[in-house]
This record gives C-alpha cells, structure tokens and sequence, in this order.
C-alpha cells in the first residue's frame, strides 16, 4: 500500500509573504534583478531560486509542481496550460524527425490525433497497439523507437496498463515508458511501478471542479529542466504556460484529492455492481469480470479504489442520447465531456472525446457507438442516484423491469 503520496502531500505546508496559510499567489510575468550579471546566470540555467519570466517558471507554479512530484513521486514536476500542452511537449522533447513510438490504441482522442495526424509533419510514425498485448509492445520496437506511451487506465475502453511489466521492456531496451495517469490519481503510481514520465491532465480529477483547464509532466529534473531549457525546451519553446492564478487555485483544490478520489471509486463500484447485476454491459476496472481487474488489484493503492469512470454500452447511439437527455433532465448529472467532477458527467466517447479515431478503428478496439462513459460524482446517496438512473433506463426500455434485481 502507498501511503506516502498523500503524506508527503500532507506534509507540505507553505507560509504566505504574510504568514498566510496559503503560499501568497505571484502575480507577475517578469522578476526584477539586483545585479545584471545574475539576471544573465538566470537566463544560462545556472542560479537556483531567481525567478526570471513566468513562461520559463513562477512561485505559484513551482508551489503547484512540488506537490504534484510528491503526489506521483517523482524528483520534480512542471506544469503545463492543459494535459494537451504536456502531452504534446512530452513527445516533441524526446522525439526528432523521422523517429518512432509505440502507443496503446485505446487513448484519449486528441493524444491520438496528435500522434497520428499532427506528428507526420515531423515524419513521426505511431504503431497503435493492444497494450496489454506484451509480446506485440515488445516486437514493434524498432532502431528508431524514442518512447512506449500509455494510459494507466485507458480512455474511454478504461483498458489497464500492465505498468510494471511494460517497464521492464522499455529499461530493457532503454526507452523511456510515459504514463497518462489522468484517471487514477493516486489511485495508481506509475512511477513506483517503473514509469520514468507521468503526465496527468489536471483538468480532471486532481483540479475536480471543471473550471480550468491544466495540465502536468512528472518525471526526473533532469527532463523536467530539459523541458525548460531557454533554446531548446518544448515547454518554454511551446509555451503551453498556466497562469499563476489557476496554479494556486488547483493547488487548493489538490489537499482535498484523497477524499474525493476515495469516494469517486467507492460510489463508481457500488454502481458497476448494479449494472452488472441488472444484466448491463459494463466495463469498470473493480469487477472481476474486467480483463486488467487482477493487474489493477495487483499494481494500485487499495485504499483509493478502482476509479471514478465506468463505461455501459446500451446498444445503440440512439439509447445513449436519449439516456443521457433523461438522465440529465432527472438531474443526475450533466451530458458533458471531460471527468472528475463532484457532479456525475457523461458522453458517448464514439461521438466526441473519441471523435478522432475513425470509425473502423472504434469498432476494431471495442468503441461500440452505444458506449456511454461515465465519471461518477461524489453523490451521498448512491443507492438513490442508481434507484434514478435505473428509473430512466426502464423508461426507455434499456433495462426491462424483470431483469433488475430488486
Ligand atoms: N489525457 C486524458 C486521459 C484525457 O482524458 C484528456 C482530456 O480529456 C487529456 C489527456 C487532455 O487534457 P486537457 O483537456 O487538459 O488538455
């Protein structure tokens, strides 16, 4: 069990410039300098705690990235503007022209597009594959591989990555394995499993109010410098920045992650468990009929659960639409992208988060366009949000009442 994430969360503790109990907010872009000369240091790399333009760092984003390092333990973390503008930066730093990745099919679809239609600029080639196939990850390396990238629970098919096994093969052929841990904060560590670059969008879970968009990379300070360097740092070249206001604001947010996270999972499987009995299609980590559950069982920090998503396929975009309009009429949520929230939200991935895989390519990995994916909120009753949603789905005629099982 690893408690010490959210110890060592709980341990930082920061004194405002006046005493306050959270650290003062840095409202500048730039930094004022005694002397010339250490503004130049500054600018070379080479002076610790000199703040020089708030592209390149901030007080509240450093404040921001030291809890997130504690969280995923890694040595340091730099955020970003979205997950988008990590992911991106991430791959860009350890990829040139003409190089190659590895990727799992099942992945959030802007990650997808990303590597497959915006990366043939640079001639970069992405071989999409079954993650939890090992011995196809491992035959589609090549002389030209730069990195192995996955989700640790995937969106949407929430698929999981065998983290410590695919370590193994990337150390062995010494690449680097980056992790997308968006849908298990905390839940899972990819870096103790032997991930050497974990990114989150913070957006999600971790921020948990769906008021801004942010994002994170974790990893070594080496990389996380490389990523800043002045002349040649995805980061500060892309300049996919978070303002100073919102890093502070996600920093709060944070202290309260361990709460949520528990009763995101604890309220997502009691629903899964209904579903299931009732006869649904549904895909959530904590059954035991979920193909990755032992290897999630087996790799995760029990007390935070399985996670806050689950899918159900009702069968047809039809149902799901009508469903979903229901659902969101009964007030039991919103029909919306995105996760994490204190409110359940849901969205046929088919028609939107997944939009840009192609068709054929959702049908092949199991996106059936009925597949409806949930983030369960942080409901107090959950046997009266399942009593309403079964409601709305006899209503339709998605779930006959005889199948139920009260
Ligand atoms: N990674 C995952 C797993 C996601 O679900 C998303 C967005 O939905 C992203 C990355 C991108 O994050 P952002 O929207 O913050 O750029």
């Amino acid at each position: 069990m690893n408690q010490k994430a959210a110890n060592d969360l709980q341990d930082l503790q920061y004194f405002g410039e006046y005493g306050g109990v959270n650290p003062s907010i840095s409202d500048s872009s730039t930094y004022t300098f005694l002397s010339a000369k250490t503004m130049f240091d500054t600018f070379e790399g080479n002076t610790e705690g000199c703040y020089l333009y708030s592209r390149h760092s901030s007080p509240s984003n450093l404040y921001l990235g030291e809890a997130l390092a504690a969280l995923e333990g890694t040595e340091t973390a730099n955020v970003t503007a979205s997950g988008m503008g990590a992911i991106t930066a991430v791959i860009l730093q350890l990829c040139d022209a003409g190089d190659h990745i590895i990727s799992s099919r099942t992945i959030y679809g802007g990650t997808y597009a990303f590597m497959k239609n915006f990366l043939k600029k640079f001639n970069i080639n992405t071989t999409f594959l079954d993650i939890t196939d090992l011995d196809a990850v491992a035959e589609a390396i090549t002389p030209k591989t730069k990195m192995i990238y996955c989700e640790s629970v995937s969106n949407p098919l929430l698929e999981v990555a065998d983290i410590a096994a695919l370590s193994r093969i990337t150390k062995k052929n010494n690449l680097p394995l980056v992790v997308d841990n968006t849908f298990s904060p905390l839940s899972i560590s990819p870096s103790k499993l032997g991930a050497d670059i974990t990114i989150h969008s913070l957006t999600k879970f971790i921020n948990g109010t769906s008021d801004c968009v942010a994002g994170v990379v974790c990893g070594t300070k080496d990389f996380c410098l490389s990523l800043k360097d002045v002349n040649s740092g995805a980061g500060m070249l892309l300049g996919s920045t978070l303002d100073s206001l919102r890093g502070a604001s996600i920093l709060k947010n944070m202290r309260t992650l361990h709460i949520r996270v528990k009763k995101h999972s604890e309220n997502a499987l009691f629903l899964a468990q209904k579903f299931e009995k009732d006869g649904l299609r549904v895909v959530y980590p904590g059954l035991s009929s979920h193909p990755g559950h032992l290897i999630m069982e087996d790799q995760m920090n029990p007390q935070y659960g399985f996670g806050g998503l689950l899918t159900v396929d009702v069968g047809s975009l039809e149902n799901a639409n009508a469903l979903m309009e229901l659902m969101q009429d009964k007030k039991l949520g919103y029909l919306a992208v995105s996760l994490g929230f204190y409110k359940t939200l849901f969205s046929a991935p088919g028609a939107s988060t997944s939009s840009e895989i192609p068709l054929e390519e959702q049908k092949e990995m199991g996106l059936g366009d009925g597949l409806i994916r949930f983030s369960i909120g942080l409901d107090d009753d959950i046997e009266r949000t399942y009593q309403a949603i079964k409601r709305c789905m006899i209503d339709l005629n998605i779930l006959e009442t005889q199948k139920t099982n009260d």
